[in-house]
């Protein structure tokens, strides 16, 4: 099939989608949208290669979430083996989340950093690009900070070997533009469609710096807020960029097609 819009982000493996999760990936195929679906530990990393693995538009990712760390502990060989997988087009989803941990100081920012220096060591040696996720405390861009730290020092080290996309992205427009020179692109979800916080750095950022995603089952569209997302809202987010930034939006869609074919090498 022919991708037309890409949701480069989804968690369409997770229990929410059980009762109908061949009916969303049947309507993905219809509506001609494809997919990254991202593990979050060993479990989801498996299904999420399960699944693209029986369906051309899904792909995967595999890695071990900051929040998931305490549930399962990190055993990079796992990971190394599910990375290797040919349907893997990324490592994540990993980073650093100083926002929900219920108790963050210095012993867990370093743990998190560690856990994602292990994801960006894998990535690099296999040349795969990253999904990061990364939420600061709010009010801050703390954890844009180290997180753009680290992947200098890495960058340092593996140079073109680190890429990726930083998921879910709350930042500013220096924090964008410092990604971008590291060779990161930057992917906005539905939470557009219902604050303008985001509008001006949508505005400020290069077209071809931007990926479209969904992050479902989490943040729904304004026009079905609260209720289970799903992958076809990429549309909504397309819409909205392409809204925001005042451009057409046959054009944007298909750029953001292109940005994700060429960021996930597909
Ligand atoms: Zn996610």
């Amino acid at each position: 099939m022919e991708i037309k819009y890409f949701d480069s982000h989804c968690h369409i493996q997770f229990k929410n989608f059980d009762q109908d999760r061949e009916k969303i990936i049947e309507q993905m195929r219809v509506n001609e949208v494809g997919g990254v679906v991202v593990g979050v530990d060993r479990l989801s990393s498996e299904k999420a290669i399960s699944l693209a693995t029986h369906y051309t538009h899904l792909y995967a990712a595999v890695g071990l979430h900051p929040n998931s760390v305490e549930q399962e502990p990190f055993d990079i060989e796992v990971y190394r083996t599910l990375a290797t997988h040919p349907r893997v087009v990324g490592i994540g989803e990993c980073g650093l989340d100083y926002y929900r941990t219920v108790k963050i100081n210095d012993e867990v920012k370093q743990a998190q950093r560690t856990l994602l220096s292990a994801h960006i060591d894998l990535a690099a040696k296999l040349d795969k690009p990253l999904i990061i996720h990364c939420r600061p405390t709010k009010g801050t861009y703390d954890a844009y900070s180290d997180l753009i730290e680290l992947l200098k020092e890495k960058k340092a080290i593996y140079g073109s070997a680190v890429h990726g996309d930083i998921h879910f992205f709350v930042g500013g427009a220096s924090e964008a533009e410092a990604l971008f020179s590291l060779d990161f692109t930057v992917s906005f979800t539905a939470v557009i469609t219902f604050t303008h916080e985001y509008d001006a750095v949508i505005r400020q950022v290069p077209l071809n710096c931007i990926l479209s995603e969904t992050d479902s089952p989490y943040v729904s569209p304004v026009t079905r807020r609260y209720q289970r997302n799903d992958p076809m809202s990429v549309k909504d987010v397309v819409a909205q960029i392409a809204d925001i930034r005042g451009e057409d939006a046959e054009k944007v869609r298909e750029a953001l097609v292109t940005n994700a074919k060429r960021v996930f090498r597909i």
